[in-house]
């Protein structure tokens, strides 16, 4: 054992001596006689115990005691020695850091040795629980994937910044950031190449972001960071742009190469929110405008904002209900026949019957389901429904002389798995439907943003008789190109093009050449959204094969269809 004593009254040093060096007792003693040589030494060479005296000419042991222990911080065991029984003193000497204390007139060998293996004893419990908080603070603070703060430790700092920038008179800002898609890396490459990308993600948000500013992962793929003393909004917009440019940057991991982009969401306080909790809220709020916007990207909060946003989050949460309310309803509109003008079917549009707001089009929900993930239920539910009133009808007006056919609008995202024709295929047999009365329409921009719609897929449908429409042709980018790639057998004339022939005679040749254009590669030719007489006689003068649109007939309910083209039939 290595001892070092340090008392500069050289009687009580050879006493103290005296007691240590007793035969058996392997104890290595180093005297000093003056506080700051003896501060020094303990600070230069490792010791096990220190025995200090409490009376030293410069300081008082206590003194001492705090230097040793204030950082850079000595831990060495330490037993005071002292003249006086004084119990406080020795009291604060323990609390300072101190393992005993003893009064110099009781020290015999026995006391001496029980109180310096105590001493020790006792220091090492203290270390081990002084570690095991450490840890256990650690813990609680740290998230264990990436070594960021977590949201524990998130929430206590917002909650700490937001009165001290009160009291300073200073602005901070949140911003809240989420991975885009990351669940697709999670759910093909696995979990451990989800950890290893999230670190990554950390390691590159820590080099975006400035010294001082709280860098948190809150869980998941979810990040916050706070910038405490923003004197520019436009530093927090920087920021989200160094997020970007940081992320971007090629990412491999075990070989796979990963594209890797966050949306992110900033609001202020003051003057976004007044409370840490509205705070978070207003950020995520911008957060989620982000996202719908497209993702990679960064969105500041406004009061306009949250508006529409909560108007979106209402009708998402809305829609999820509807299906099982029997809110949904589908409406159908007559196709006619160029030359007999006789109906061939009906397109069927479906609507929002909704409680308080009335009847919703299409186009305010649809985009909303395929967006959670609602669509395909809906899908089936439109196939469903669609077919068995076109059986009912079959059934009740004779309609199979007619040869009504059924055109459905699809969803790209529908055509994700292959069970998509089985399940058409089983309701068909269902409602004994015939294939070839079947027509789907597909918008050539839900194909250009699908890449993985197969195929495969479309041509087993079409195989199986089932016809395929290209709809709103004319509106994308591609349709030439999905014409060559794709079994349709239908082409269906956007109506912006044939609300423009009125007063363009530009657009009658435009019309012209895609009809001729449509027939040489086999296809029927349909015309959406015929208005007026005028069109209506453009449409036969360009022999297009059928006709659609409020001239005929509005989309209507099922029964007024009835009423208007069966009954009568
Ligand atoms: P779409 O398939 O191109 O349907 C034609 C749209 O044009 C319908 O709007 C119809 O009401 C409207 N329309 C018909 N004739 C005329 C006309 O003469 N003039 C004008 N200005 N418009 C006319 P709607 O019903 O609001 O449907 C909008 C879109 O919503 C549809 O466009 C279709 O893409 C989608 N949609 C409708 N039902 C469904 C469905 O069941 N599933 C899916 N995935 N999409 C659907
Ligand atoms: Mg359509
Ligand atoms: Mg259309």
């Amino acid at each position: 054992m290595n001892l070092l004593i340090i008392d500069d009254d050289i009687v009580d040093r050879m006493n103290t001596m005296r007691s240590l060096q007793k035969p058996g007792q392997a104890i290595n003693v180093t005297e000093i006689s003056s506080a700051e040589a003896g501060l020094a030494l303990a600070n230069q060479q490792p010791f096990d115990l220190l025995l200090l005296d409490y009376q030293l000419p410069t300081m008082t042991g206590l003194e001492l005691l705090i230097s040793l222990r204030s950082p850079p911080t000595n831990n060495t065991p330490v037993v005071m020695l002292s003249h006086t029984n004084d119990e406080e003193l020795a009291l604060k000497c323990i609390e300072h850091g101190a393992q005993d204390f003893i009064v110099k007139s009781e020290v015999t060998a026995s006391r001496l040795m029980r109180a310096i293996s105590h001493a020790r004893e006792r220091h090492k419990i203290e270390s081990e629980l002084r570690e095991s908080r450490e840890q256990l603070r650690y813990l609680a603070e740290v998230d264990s994937l990436t070594g960021l703060a977590n949201r524990h430790m998130f929430e206590r700092g917002l909650t700490r910044a937001l009165p001290l920038a009160e009291r300073q008179n200073s602005e901070l800002a949140l911003v809240m950031l989420d991975l885009d898609r990351f669940k697709d890396v999670n759910d093909t490459l696995g979990h451990g190449i989800g950890d290893a990308l999230l670190k990554e993600v950390a390691n590159r948000l820590t080099t975006a972001v400035r010294e001082g500013d709280l860098l948190c992962r809150l869980g998941g793929d979810e990040f916050a960071i706070l910038i405490h003393d923003l004197d520019n909004i436009e530093l927090a917009e920087r920021l989200t742009q160094r997020i970007l440019r940081v992320l971007k940057q090629p990412l491999v991991i075990e070989g796979y190469e990963i594209n890797i982009s966050a949306s992110m969401g900033i609001a202020s306080y003051p003057d976004c929110a007044t409370d840490a909790i509205q705070l978070m809220k207003c950020a995520d709020v911008a957060l989620y405008r982000s996202k719908d916007a497209g993702r990679n990207q960064s969105h500041f909060y406004s009061k306009a904002l949250h508006e529409k946003i909560q108007k979106r989050v209402e009708l998402e949460q809305e829609l999820r209900g509807a299906l099982g309310r029997d809110e949904l309803v589908l409406y159908y509109q007559a196709q006619i026949d160029i030359n007999s003008e006789a109906i061939t079917g009906a397109e069927a549009l479906i609507r929002w019957q909704h409680p308080t707001k009335g009847l919703i089009p299409p186009d305010k929900f649809i985009p909303i389901a395929e967006d959670i993930g609602l669509i395909v239920e809906i899908g089936d539910w439109v196939l469903e429904c669609a077919c068995r009133q076109l059986q009912k009808w079959r059934i009740e007006f004779n309609a199979t002389d007619l040869n009504l056919s059924l055109s459905l609008n699809l969803s790209a995202l529908q055509l994700g798995s292959h069970s998509f024709v089985e399940n058409v295929e089983s309701i068909m047999q269902k409602y004994n439907i015939p294939h070839q009365r079947l027509e789907l329409e597909l918008t050539e921009s839900a194909l250009s943003e699908n890449t993985d719609v197969s195929t495969q897929l479309l041509e087993d449908l079409s195989k199986r008789g089932i016809k395929l429409a290209m709809d709103d042709f004319g509106t994308g980018y591609s349709s030439l190109l999905q014409l060559k790639n794709y079994p349709f057998q239908v082409l269906k004339i956007d109506k912006s093009f044939i609300h423009s022939i009125s007063d363009n005679n530009s657009d009658e040749t435009y019309l012209h050449a895609i009809n001729a254009f449509a027939k040489t590669l086999g296809l029927q030719v349909v015309a959406e959204g015929v208005e007026t007489a005028k069109q209506k006689a453009l449409c036969q003068k360009l022999l297009f094969d059928r006709m659609q649109g409020y001239y005929f007939s509005r989309p209507v309910p099922a029964t007024e269809f009835e009423k208007t083209y069966l009954i009568s039939a």
